[in-house]
């Protein structure tokens, strides 16, 4: 008889993980300066977790009750054949929201594949409009190609497109008001993420460039008015949503820094090598690619280290605001 699992997974602090951000590749196209250094060692390939592993993986969560998968990386839609991946993880029973993190650059070859494969929603990171500047955060980014890609998306008909931007202070934070501008006129949402201190960099220092939701709301607040959104309605993960009058479009911040969510935080993450990890700001992980390789992996081994996992999940993150790399391991390791 196959062994009986909980249908759904609570951590110590009774929270409910249903969420898992899986992150399916460490390479990415672009260098972003806060996610990044210039020069990357990249993990060997035979260490990332294959497609059927990531599939294995997906399938195990979802019979413990996961119902929203987000696929990121490093740039999830540049690994070979990840759209056999995308279409089996569509289909997998109880998985309710298949959605998607990335930087555009693929997007206008695959909006639509992603749609008709069951993506609901997808992330595009924007950080500036001004070309050249977008060249020097992105450090290979092509600011045409990824407009091009978010058009993409919008006409793909995804239920939600959102821009995320990471606004930092003496590069990007002029442009505030044009981000706006741009999601107000193509009526889709936007998230500013506080840029968090992950993986020792050297391009700038983070302490300096720490742009808080609270000084963003007050550049946006002088020329629109932002109605904060009801929380119970709105309030999916960590941003704070805010609508204008005269637009469809809502404004959210996520705050690691300013305004901690740990108290109902519902997600843990995969990282690209097979480590879930419960808490992005602190280590705390299980290597389920031991247990995918081991000599006697089977679905419910898996699912059963999953389950146990759950004893770890620290009770929050503390990023401090001195910039310091607390955590080394870059984001493009976790998956933003
Ligand atoms: N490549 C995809 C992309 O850029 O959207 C997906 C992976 S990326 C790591 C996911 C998100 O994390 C992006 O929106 C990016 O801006 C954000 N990010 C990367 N490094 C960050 C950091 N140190 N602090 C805050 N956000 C970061
Ligand atoms: Fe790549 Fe995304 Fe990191 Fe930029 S933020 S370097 S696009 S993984």
């Amino acid at each position: 008889m196959s062994k009986q699992f909980p249908t759904v997974l609570i951590d110590r602090f009774q929270r409910r993980v249903d969420y898992v951000r899986l992150s399916i590749t460490d390479r990415c196209d672009f260098r972003c300066v806060y996610c990044m250094a210039e020069e990357m060692v990249f993990v060997p390939k035979r260490q990332v977790l294959t497609l059927e592993e990531l599939q294995q993986v997906a399938q195990a969560f979802t019979e413990l009750g996961v119902r929203k998968i987000r696929l990121t990386g490093g740039e999830p839609l540049i690994r070979t054949n990840v759209m056999g991946l995308v279409e089996d993880l569509g289909q997998l029973p109880g998985l309710e929201e298949l959605v998607i993190t990335t930087n555009g650059s693929q997007l206008q070859r695959l909006a639509v594949p992603l749609r008709q494969c069951g993506v609901k929603r997808v992330n595009i990171s924007l950080d500036s409009l001004n070309p050249r500047k977008f060249r020097h955060l992105t450090r290979h980014g092509n600011l045409d190609q990824v407009i091009a890609g978010i058009d993409a998306a919008i006409g793909a008909g995804f239920d939600r497109v959102k821009i995320n931007a990471v606004i930092l202070k003496g590069r990007n934070d002029d442009e505030v008001p044009e981000l706006v501008e741009f999601v107000r006129s193509r009526g889709i949402d936007l998230a500013f993420i506080e840029e968090m201190p992950l993986g020792n960099i050297v391009e700038h220092d983070r302490a300096l460039s720490l742009c808080t939701s609270a000084e963003l709301r007050e550049i946006i607040g002088r020329r629109h008015s932002l109605q904060a959104l009801d929380e119970q309605a709105e309030h999916a993960g960590p941003a704070r949503y805010y609508g204008m009058a005269d637009s469809p479009s809502r404004v959210g911040f996520i705050s690691p820094h300013s305004e901690n969510f740990c108290h109902q935080c519902n997600r843990v993450r995969v990282t690209a090598e097979g480590r879930l990890l419960l808490c992005l700001g602190n280590e705390h992980s299980v290597d389920l690619r031991a247990v995918l390789r081991g000599p006697d992996y089977s679905l419910d081994r898996l699912k059963q280290v999953i389950v146990d996992a759950m004893d770890i999940k620290p009770e929050r993150h503390y990023f401090d605001n001195r910039g310091e790399p607390e955590i080394l391991r870059f984001m493009n390791m976790t998956g933003g």
